[in-house]
């Protein structure tokens, strides 16, 4: 038996995973993980199929962009550095179209109100006269 696992999860619209496809990918490198580039046994160790240029980089779902790679060993490794990857390239194009973050507030700010009047600032205008007590 293969441990082959059929990771195909995510929210980019890709081409179902098929033995067929599993058996082309692993014939694209003869068995060599894309991530770490040493040969995976795959009578012990869980592989799955991985996109050499992972799809949110650009990378076509075709069967020429796809290759073994360890599942246990190099799988979080491959996805945490297409994650930065792609962060990097998008501050990279939002930099090129001169999109940058906000450094601080240039708005007007908040409104001047009138200072309020205060116990110490005298009247504007007079009491009104006193009632005394009868
Ligand atoms: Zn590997």
């Amino acid at each position: 038996m293969m441990p082959f696992v059929c990771e195909d999860v995510g929210t980019t619209k890709r081409r179902r995973m098929t033995p067929t496809r599993a058996l082309k990918a692993w014939e694209n490198t003869g068995g060599v993980c894309v991530t770490c580039d040493l040969r995976i046994d795959g009578t012990k160790e869980d592989w799955f199929v991985e996109h050499i240029r992972a799809l949110e980089l650009g990378g076509a779902d075709d069967d020429q962009n796809i290759g073994p790679a360890h599942l246990e060993r190099c799988k979080a490794t491959k996805d945490a550095d297409d994650h930065s990857r792609t962060a990097k390239a998008k501050r990279n194009k939002r930099a090129a179209l001169g999109i940058r973050p906000p450094t601080r507030l240039n708005g007007p700010g908040f409104q001047k109100f009138a200072p309020q009047r205060r116990a110490s600032t005298p009247l504007s205008k007079p009491l009104p006269p006193r009632k005394l007590a009868p």
